[in-house]
C-alpha cells in the first residue's frame, strides 16, 4: 500500500469508530448543498475546442442494450431532442440515469486540438439524497477495460501547489469486422468537495466521514474525469492531461473553492 494512502486508511478506522459513538448520541448532520464546482464546461480550454455531449436513452430505437446514441450539441438542430427518434436527450448515459439517484448532476464534453488529439471530460456531481460517486475502477472494468497501471500525476498549477490527479492506464480489444483491434486508454480523475480536493477515493471517503462526525455537515462531492487514447508504449498522454487540466481547472471551481485553493 502506498504511504500516502496509509494515513487516511488508518484514520478512517478511527473515524468509523467515532461515527458509531456519534450515532449513539445522534447529532443532526446538516446538509450544505453548495458544491465546489460549477456544472458547466467552457467552449475553449487553452488550445482545445469543446463540444458538449448528449445521449438518447430510447431503449427501443437508439439505446438498445444500453448502447447510447451520442450527439454533439453543436450538431443538434433542436437542443435536447434526438434527431433520430425525437426522444428527450440527457447529459448522462442510460446506465447512469437508471443507477444513480435522481438529483445527480452531469456535464460532459469532447475536446480536440489542432494536433488532432481528442479527449473526453465529465463532471458528476453527487446529489443531496445520498452519495452517488462510485470508484472509477469498478466502472472501467464493468465497461470491459483491463486496468494496466494506476498512479498519481502532479499537475503544476500557477499560484498554488500542484494538483494531484489519479491516472489509470487501460487497455481493451474491440472486435471489428476486420478483426480484433487493441485500444489503449488513459483515465485521469480527481474529486472536489465544497472546500476540499483529493485524487483518492479513500481520501474522499475520509473527508465525508470527517465532515459528518467532526463538523456535523455533509456536502456534495464532484468527480472530474479526463480520458482519451494513448500509445501502447509512450507516456505522451501525460503532457495532454497536464495541458488540459491546467487550462480547465480555473473554469470549473466556484468562487469559494477558488479562494480556498489559491489562498486569496
Ligand atoms: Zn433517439
Amino acid at each position: 500500500m502506498e504511504k500516502s494512502l496509509f494515513k487516511p486508511f488508518l484514520s478512517i478506522i478511527i473515524l468509523m469508530s467515532l461515527s458509531i459513538v456519534a450515532l449513539a448520541f445522534t447529532v443532526g448532520v446538516s446538509l450544505d448543498p453548495k458544491p465546489g464546482v460549477v456544472m458547466s464546461l467552457p467552449k475553449e480550454v487553452g488550445k482545445w475546442g469543446g463540444d458538449e455531449i448528449r445521449s438518447c436513452h430510447n431503449p427501443e430505437m437508439c439505446a438498445k442494450e444500453y448502447r447510447d446514441a451520442n450527439f454533439y450539441v453543436s450538431e443538434l438542430e433542436i437542443p435536447d431532442i434526438c434527431p433520430n427518434c425525437g426522444s428527450k436527450l440527457f447529459n448522462c448515459s442510460r446506465a447512469e440515469k437508471e443507477q444513480l439517484p435522481e438529483d445527480t448532476e452531469f456535464v460532459r464534453a469532447a475536446y480536440t486540438n489542432d494536433a488532432g488529439d481528442r479527449l473526453y471530460t465529465s463532471i458528476v456531481l453527487s446529489g443531496t439524497a445520498r452519495d452517488s460517486i462510485h470508484r472509477p475502477q469498478r466502472c472501467l472494468k464493468g465497461q470491459g477495460n483491463t486496468l494496466d497501471d494506476e498512479y498519481t500525476l502532479e499537475v503544476p498549477l500557477e499560484g498554488r501547489d500542484p494538483l494531484g490527479v489519479r491516472i489509470i492506464k487501460t487497455s481493451r480489444t474491440f472486435h471489428t469486422p476486420t478483426g480484433p483491434k487493441p485500444y489503449y486508454g488513459y483515465y485521469a480523475y480527481w474529486f472536489v468537495g465544497q472546500e476540499r480536493e483529493t485524487p483518492y477515493h479513500i481520501g474522499r471517503m475520509f473527508w465525508l466521514a470527517w465532515d459528518r462526525v467532526v463538523r456535523s455537515t455533509a456536502n456534495r462531492w464532484a468527480y472530474i474525469a479526463v480520458s482519451g487514447e494513448r500509445k501502447a508504449d509512450s507516456d505522451d498522454y501525460e503532457e495532454t492531461v497536464i495541458d488540459f487540466v491546467q487550462h480547465v481547472y480555473p473554469f470549473i471551481l466556484t468562487e469559494t473553492m477558488k479562494q480556498k485553493v489559491y489562498g486569496q
